[in-house]
């Protein structure tokens, strides 16, 4: 499908990539990426469409790709909360195939919020039954606006943490800034299964967050692109200016994820 016609479909779609120049990729781009910056494998997904026959499109396209680069492409499932019975069904069918979590999922484009619980609750059941994590756009609540930015940020991404404690959770982009309040007592129990991904941190933070961040929570920074938004060679350079500890940056490059993927999967298998 065309970029047109994916922008006159979806309102979100249209605010991220009307313009020619917001980049778009296709697995093979990706994986030419990965050779390049000898990145082993990436978390994939397709753009959280609110639309459920445009999700189950992407999906179909991202765990095929999955299956033509076994071990390389991790596949993520988008689905819209707000299909209710049709959204449980992608999933339970997309997982059946072979994903591996369900997200990135886009409030705002999507149009619910983090703290709908109602209409999260059955996918929260299903990724907690099938051990996968669930990941979800969230913004900072302060500073500069860009298209994509929506309302859903750290306050929301707490009270789901607070609703689904046992949920592996994945807040994107630093969570909005969800991180800090791990600092408070009550925070570090709430967020106990809660991780953060660096997606899009060189448009938004200063790389000192790395290692303030690392300071109390090392074990639940994953490390992501935003890719094609920004190259993987050239985030994967500065990390590597940053001057973290090796043991550390193996950490945050992989090591944080692939514990998280296979402790995700072996709850799931405990409570079957
Ligand atoms: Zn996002």
């Amino acid at each position: 499908m065309r970029r047109a016609d994916l922008c006159a479909r979806d309102r979100w779609f249209n605010l991220l990539y009307a313009n020619p120049r917001a980049r778009l990729a296709c697995a093979e781009d990706l994986v030419a990426s990965m050779d390049q910056a000898r990145v082993d494998a990436s978390v994939v997904f397709g753009f959280a469409f609110a639309d459920a026959g445009l999700c189950a499109a992407c999906n179909a396209y991202v765990l095929e790709a999955a299956q033509q680069y076994p071990g390389r492409l991790l596949p993520f499932l988008t689905v819209n909360p707000l299909a209710g019975e049709t959204a449980l069904r992608q999933a339970i069918d997309g997982l059946e195939a072979g994903a591996v979590g369900i997200g990135e999922l886009m409030p705002g484009g999507q149009g619910f919020a983090l703290t709908d619980f109602a209409c999260l609750d059955p996918l929260l059941e299903l990724a907690r039954e099938a051990g996968v994590p669930l990941m979800f756009h969230v913004n900072e609540p302060v500073g500069h606006t860009y298209p994509g930015k929506g309302d859903q940020g750290p306050q929301q991404a707490f009270q789901l943490a607070e609703h689904a404690p046992s949920n592996t959770l994945v807040f994107s982009h630093w969570g909005g800034g969800l991180p800090f309040y791990e600092l408070m007592p009550e925070g570090s129990a709430v967020l106990a299964n809660t991780y953060y991904d660096t997606a899009a941190s060189l448009f938004l933070y200063d790389d000192a967050i790395f290692r303030h961040v690392a300071a109390w929570a090392a074990s639940k920074i994953l490390w992501a692109t935003d890719y094609p938004l920004i190259g993987q060679a050239r985030f994967l350079r500065r990390m590597q200016k940053l001057g973290l500890e090796s043991d550390l940056l193996d950490r945050l490059l992989g090591g944080n994820a692939l514990t998280l993927l296979n402790r995700a999967k072996s709850q799931g298998m405990e409570k079957r």
